[in-house]
């Protein structure tokens, strides 16, 4: 007889939604479906140091895209290392986003209304600016001007890519898959600079620093944001609250501080204001 109790109490159990699970997420939303799963597969950068890079040595992900990437998967699952980092590069975010290969695209990711027709952006976690990155010798390219004529890196699906094409139509574009590769191109003189958001640039700036210079006059603002599904807009909101949280509780400054800010750069112009 008790054990029929039992029984019956385990099927009333079952039949009550959410019995016994401590999923705190609305049925049926992607973050109740991550919770379940119990890890976060994130698109990131690899090859971008400060922002999505990984170590050669660890494999560990680092950078300021991974660390939000990390908070996010602690609010999910209740441990930051409960996440799965996939290389995304810039022409992939958006397949990989609607085609289910990660649940989010955290990857310098700029909001733009041709991209906001094929995914779902949050609101901007972050402010960066178009630069320029040269050989330390040459003293002829200052400002995006000098650049007509000169050959320029930049990568494949990227908005450097389009402002480039209007700002500068007699620079020669070299486009490659990832930004890691203008590195030697740049080095060995196939091109003259590397243009994109100087967030990037810092970061290859940082691992070269006696052969490359920072011109260090940003033209173009972008704001980055994190893309999902396009019709997902549960998990965006969800995403929005989390980074308005972050600003507010010093997470957000935390980030900065553990990545980007041991270059020495401050974060006053790519820090969204506190909501
Ligand atoms: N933030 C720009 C973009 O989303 C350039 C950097 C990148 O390619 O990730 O296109």
């Amino acid at each position: 007889m008790r054990g029929l109790r039992a029984l019956l109490a385990v099927l009333l159990c079952l039949a009550a939604a959410g019995c016994g699970s401590d999923n705190p997420f609305p049925e049926g939303s992607t973050m109740a479906r991550i919770r379940e799963r119990g890890v976060l597969v994130v698109g990131t950068k690899f090859d971008q140091p400060m922002f999505g890079f990984k170590d050669p040595t660890g494999g560990r992900i680092t950078g300021f895209d991974a660390e939000i990437a990390r908070l996010i998967a602690k609010d999910l699952t209740g441990s930051e290392r409960n996440i799965r980092f996939v290389e995304t590069v810039s022409r992939e975010r958006e397949n990989f986003i609607s085609q289910g290969v990660v649940d989010l695209v955290i990857a310098t990711y700029s909001i733009t209304p041709a991209r906001a027709r094929l995914v779902a952006f949050t609101d901007p976690y972050y402010y960066a600016g178009q630069d320029l990155l040269v050989r330390i010798a040459d003293t002829t390219i200052n400002d995006v001007s000098d650049l007509n004529g000169k050959t320029v890196c930049t990568a494949t699906g990227s908005t450097s890519v389009e402002r480039l094409r209007t700002l500068v139509p007699r620079a020669t574009l070299e486009i490659v898959d990832a930004y890691s590769i203008c590195v030697p191109a740049l080095t060995n003189g196939r091109v003259d600079a590397i243009s994109t958001d100087d967030t990037i640039l810092l970061g290859l700036l940082d691992q070269h620093p006696d052969m490359f210079r920072l011109v260090l006059k940003p033209f173009g603002r972008e704001p980055y944001g994190m893309g999902v599904r396009k019709e997902d807009t549960v998990f965006r909101d969800y995403l929005n609250g989390l980074i308005a949280r972050w600003l507010r509780d010093g997470q957000w400054d935390r980030a900065y501080k553990d990545t980007i800010g041991v270059s020495g750069v401050t974060s006053d112009s790519s820090r969204p204001a506190t909501p």
